[in-house]
């Protein structure tokens, strides 16, 4: 299997060599492990200990790959996943050290491409990775981003151009594209869209879908980004 493997790292350089694998791991004999078998694959590596510093670190680019403990000092893996998601479609494996950790991977919708419990065998994990990124990135480079969410700006970009969004058009497209493929009933986007407004009706889901596919029908008259679901709601489409 090793020589096997090595042939396809040669028949695949650019998917191996660009880009970095970030491991987040504030356990430094765990990161060490990993980073040492990622290496010796001729992957390069870029580490950090905390949630924050990982996102500021994705937010800057370069990176291919994270994995991601799910115990961190300052934010849980789970989080970390949550915000990175917001902007950024990139493979995440987790770690984890519990049980319910794994449950909670395994169980919740919540993006991950794949998880290994401790202790692990760092080999088996360099595979896993290069597995992933053989799936996720055959072809060569990701093609660009289609939306873009500016969290601090409550901006969303759609295929490079800023979307002129009102604050609930804004809600509902970033709750979509948080979780992409998920299908949401009208009473669940009442629910996390609309909680507290005055005005409620089932009719204010469809007519704000309705004027967010016109937006973004106005940027690329292809787009058919949100699909109807009959009898059970919405989702965004399948992102390619
Ligand atoms: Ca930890």
């Amino acid at each position: 299997m090793n020589s096997n493997e090595s042939v396809r790292m040669e028949l695949f350089p650019g998917v191996l060599m660009s880009g970095e694998v970030l491991i987040v791991e504030d356990e430094s004999a765990i990161a060490d492990t990993i980073a040492y078998a990622l290496e010796s694959e001729g992957f390069r590596v870029k580490r950090c200990t905390l949630g924050g510093e990982a996102l500021a670190l994705l937010r800057e680019g370069g990176i291919r790959f994270v994995i991601l403990d799910v115990g961190l000092p300052d934010l849980s893996g789970f989080e970390v996943l949550r915000r990175l998601r917001t902007f950024s479609e990139l493979p995440v494996l987790f770690l984890t050290a519990r049980s319910e950790e794994v449950d909670r991977v395994v169980g919740l919708e919540i993006g991950a491409d794949d998880y290994m419990a401790k202790p692990f065998s760092p080999r088996e994990l360099a595979a896993r990775v290069r597995s992933i990124l053989r799936r996720t990135e055959r072809g060569g480079a990701p093609a660009p981003p289609r939306f873009e969410v500016d969290e601090a700006a409550r901006r969303i970009r759609f295929q490079g151009q800023a979307l002129d969004l009102t604050r609930y058009e804004y809600q509902l497209l970033r709750l979509f594209l948080v979780h992409p493929e998920r299908v949401w009933s009208r009473s669940e986007l009442m629910e996390r869209v609309w909680a507290g407004a005055e005005e409620s009706a089932d009719r204010t889901v469809d007519t704000h879908v309705k004027t967010l596919r016109a937006k973004l029908r106005a940027l690329d008259p292809e787009a058919d980004a949100i699909q109807t679901h009959r009898g059970l709601g919405y989702s965004l489409g399948k992102q390619s």
